[in-house]
């Protein structure tokens, strides 16, 4: 069938087909220049991120990372504070002992970081002169740096030209480009995918919609850091895992889970298996206004921090079976089992605490391997939350 001007019906398909794809380009090759504007208007004010066209300090973004792997970011904003007061800078850090790091640290979790912090400082220290590199490669050799903490640094501290890919910059990407593969397997294309919106290369390959709003933002490839934190932003603040508000969204127009309509579906999830419950006995021994207390392990879960003692924690309760690993205590004529149990989720699995209590004399000496300490200065100690749980729950409180 032939149409006005001798184009054939397939022909006009063909070119409206042509015609569409140029403008998905257009809108594609936008999307970096369009994420700086809308970064630029409504950025996050956070306390370790600097104004806006000042430079970023190396040891605030280590620090804050560090702090954000796993905790939000309203809990990290104290923390953060408190550490920049008592450790400025990175020497100060590498100088103080692993204890003190651990006692601030407490309450966040997830203490192998603070070890690990504290390992890196020391190797900073040492080993860079109190000077962070200021390459992924070179990061990612210090302890506790991974791929992400390492191009998130390299980005925002140093301007390399790098996409550090957290679960806010997963769930934008992800819809985005409306990926269908499931976490984790979908990481690397995320990856690569979450790459082309730091923009081009090469300065002048912005087109059309770009070029307009490009004078606003500045340098796309200049901004790794500012790409980064706006897509994070936009996880956060727009494009959240409940209902998203993509009418604010800057990069609306072409989102792929947008058109369709199903935002929430995405990122798919493989489907999760939950770790099992495992179940123990906490033994809260006062002696006066004192506490029987431990210190973990080095390695391992909450390795190095202050416990009470307590049972191994196994897939039943067997209150007889934890009695037997009470602590040794002169004067200790039985226990008493609090009502109810405490309860805390790790990461791999849930966990359940019998709490057992027990008084014992002034001169009660405390069995090898522990110590009395004040109740009044437990808030000093490294308690990781669920044994100031246990405790709480053991003292009546
Ligand atoms: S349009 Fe909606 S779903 Fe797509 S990236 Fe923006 S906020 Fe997220």
């Amino acid at each position: 069938m032939t149409l006005y001007g001798g184009m054939t019906l397939s022909g006009a398909a063909s070119k409206r087909k042509k015609a569409s794809s140029f403008e998905h380009e257009q809108a594609t090759a936008a999307r970096p220049a369009l994420l700086l504007h809308w970064y630029d208007r409504h950025r996050r004010r956070l306390p370790w991120r600097p104004l806006a066209g000042e430079r970023a300090d190396p040891y605030s973004v280590w620090l804050s990372e560090i702090m954000l792997q796993q905790t939000g970011v309203k809990t990290v904003g104290p923390y953060f504070e408190k550490f920049l007061t008592r450790w400025p800078d990175v020497a100060a850090l590498g100088r103080a002992s692993l204890d003190d790091v651990l006692r601030m640290w407490a309450g966040l979790g997830y203490y192998s970081r603070a070890r690990n912090l504290h390992a890196c400082a020391v190797a900073v220290l040492r080993n860079h002169g109190g000077v962070f590199p200021d390459t992924e490669e070179g990061l990612r050799t210090l302890p506790g740096i991974g791929p992400y903490t390492a191009a998130a640094i390299a980005a925002i501290a140093f301007g390399r030209r790098t996409m550090p890919v957290d679960g806010n910059i997963e769930r934008v990407v992800s819809r985005l480009f409306a990926v269908e593969e499931p976490l984790p397997q979908a990481k690397p294309l995320i990856q690569q995918l979450a790459t082309t919106l730091l923009g081009p290369t090469r300065a002048g390959d912005m087109k059309s919609r770009a070029g307009d709003v490009q004078s606003g933002a500045g340098d796309v490839k200049s901004r790794a850091g500012d790409s980064a934190q706006a897509l994070m932003d936009l996880g956060s603040s727009i494009c959240t895992p409940k209902k998203p508000a993509c009418a604010l969204c800057p990069l609306n127009d072409d989102c792929a889970a947008r058109i369709r309509g199903d935002q929430e579906a995405f990122p798919r999830k493989a489907p999760k298996k939950s770790g099992e419950l495992r179940c123990g006995a906490a033994f809260v021994v006062t002696r006066g206004d004192e506490l029987l207390v431990r210190t973990r392990p080095e390695k391992g879960l909450l390795g190095g921090m202050t416990e009470v003692p307590g049972s191994d924690w196994l897939a039943g309760h067997d209150d007889k079976a934890a009695l037997k690993q009470a602590p040794l205590l002169k004067g200790v004529a039985g226990w008493r089992r609090k009502a109810g149990v405490v309860t805390h989720v790790f990461t791999h699995f849930p966990l359940e605490l019998v709490v057992y209590t027990a008084k014992v004399a002034t001169r009660t000496g405390a069995p090898e391997g522990m110590r009395w300490v004040p109740i009044a200065t437990l808030r000093d100690e490294a308690l990781p939350n669920v044994m100031r749980k246990a405790i709480a729950h053991g003292l009546g409180e």
